[in-house]
């Protein structure tokens, strides 16, 4: 990729391009900055949205289940999705009015239907019944389905071309390249939901491609930022889920913990918004109250800035391309102190064992991915140390070695499940292993 070219047609065009919100385009970072507001395009804001959410009983889905509860009258949800949680699903489809509701486990469809008994709520199971949800002709689609298994029914809504919020991170570090090639294709219209990629797109937009030196991911460091590396070693599964700053889920949780979270931002930043990897820089900032940075050719840093709460994001994702009033509270500065620090990489070796995955490219970033999830479910069944976690995918990777990038989803699913193989081989002989 040269940044010295100017404009990106593909960036612009999967942003803003042909979807549904295409009259009221932002300027995008590689075309002119205007002084003309062309993002105040009052009459496709005003127009009612149907949303769907995807996993919608977790951490992410119950943050946008709460924005569309402070919003009511100008979305309304075609259909909502869940893995196994029946009953929180159908309190929400039935709080909601939402046409249809999809569980992914295919032996819980009966349980759905009793549930859902009275109403003329439609139901489905089993994965075909996510895709089905995904497809269904909802103007925005939240994507946060955890793991690869959000890969797919997010495919579905970007192949036919609908505005994505994308919080599943896994769908750009799996299969990056594909995914936004098919995004560019459709037409559709890819908003980060997560906080650091949300904050880079606003940041984005203050100037040209060209003029852009690089992007600064902020990190909090987790809750281990300032323990001694013996006691480290020794971090309970309580202690590791406890996050200063965020509430999360739990893999989450964990990621940022081991810092993969970050490692996994930067490669998902790097497919996101076409940057190479020696222009995606970390800062930790304990605060986290500055949520990522663009630094340009002049020097400006801009920076956006909003209190730890990913209500923030969503909102913002939810009202694009138009903002609204945050009903849940403002970030007041005054008296806030802000610190900004390079990360250890000893302490933290996440970071460079995925900055090397996005470097070496391929299926690198996936066998990576694989891994960790195999890895930090193993940490919550207290099957493995957390300092093994990290150790998991730098093994699976080295056993897999350099493979071709996925081209379809079941090449995607190919690579995911042969990492998976090996990473469960590693955890198995790492189980139990104090030392
Ligand atoms: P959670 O684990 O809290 O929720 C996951 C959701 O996906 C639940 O609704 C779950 O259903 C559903 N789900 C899980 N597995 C499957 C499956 N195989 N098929 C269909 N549905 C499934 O995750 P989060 O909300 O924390 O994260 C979601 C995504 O967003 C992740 O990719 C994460 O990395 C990303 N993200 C999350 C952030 C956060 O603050 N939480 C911040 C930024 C990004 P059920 O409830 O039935 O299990």
């Amino acid at each position: 990729m040269d940044l010295s070219q100017p404009s990106s047609w593909r960036l612009f065009s999967v942003f803003c391009g042909v979807a549904p919100m295409a009259s009221a385009a932002v300027l995008w970072f590689g075309e002119i900055m205007s002084a003309v507001p062309l993002r105040n395009n009052k009459a496709v804001a005003a127009a009612a949205r149907t949303v769907t959410v995807l996993g919608a009983t977790g951490s992410i889905g119950d943050s946008t289940m709460d924005l569309l509860r402070g919003a009511r009258g100008r979305y309304s949800v075609e259909a909502l999705t869940a893995n196994t949680n029946v009953e929180g699903l159908a309190k929400l489809a039935r709080e909601f009015g939402a046409r249809f509701a999809a569980i992914a486990d295919p032996a819980r469809l009966g349980e759905l239907k009793d549930a859902l008994a009275g109403t003329d709520i439609e139901c489905g199971a089993g994965e075909s019944a996510i895709i089905e949800a995904a497809a269904r002709p909802a103007d925005w689609v939240m994507a946060a389905v955890s793991g690869a298994a959000g890969l797919k029914p997010a495919l579905a809504a970007v192949d036919r071309g609908a505005t994505v919020a994308l919080a599943n991170k896994e769908c750009l570090v799996c299969a990056g390249d594909f995914f936004m090639q098919r995004a560019a294709k459709a037409g559709a219209c890819i908003l980060p939901a997560d906080s650091e990629h949300n904050a880079l797109f606003q940041a984005l937009s203050s100037g040209n491609r060209e003029e852009l030196v690089r992007v600064i991911i902020t990190a909090s460091g987790g809750p281990f930022r300032t323990w001694a590396p013996a006691d480290i070693e020794r971090a309970t599964l309580e202690q590791a889920l406890k996050h200063p700053n965020w509430s999360m889920g739990q893999k989450i949780t964990i990621d940022s913990a081991t810092m993969m979270n970050k490692g996994l931002e930067i490669i998902e930043a790097s497919f996101l918004f076409d940057v190479p990897a020696d222009r995606i820089g970390v800062l930790i900032h304990p605060q986290s109250l500055v949520h990522s940075m663009v630094e340009f050719r002049d020097g400006s840093i801009v920076a956006q800035m909003a209190r730890n709460d990913m209500r923030f994001p969503i909102l913002y994702a939810l009202a694009y391309p138009d903002r609204l009033e945050a009903p849940f509270g403002r970030l007041s500065l005054a008296g806030q102190r802000l610190e900004f620090d390079e990360p250890d990489l000893r302490r933290y070796p996440a970071i460079g064992i995925a900055r090397e995955a996005l470097r070496e490219g391929g299926a690198a970033p996936a066998v990576l991915n694989a891994a960790n999830e195999v890895a930090v479910e193993a940490f919550l069944a207290g099957k493995i140390r957390f300092t093994r976690i990290v150790p998991v995918g730098v093994e699976t990777r080295s056993s897999i070695g350099s493979r071709p990038a996925p081209r379809t989803v079941a090449e995607a699913r190919e690579i995911d499940a042969e990492a998976r193989r090996i990473a469960g081989e590693c955890v198995e002989r790492w189980t139990g292993v104090t030392a």
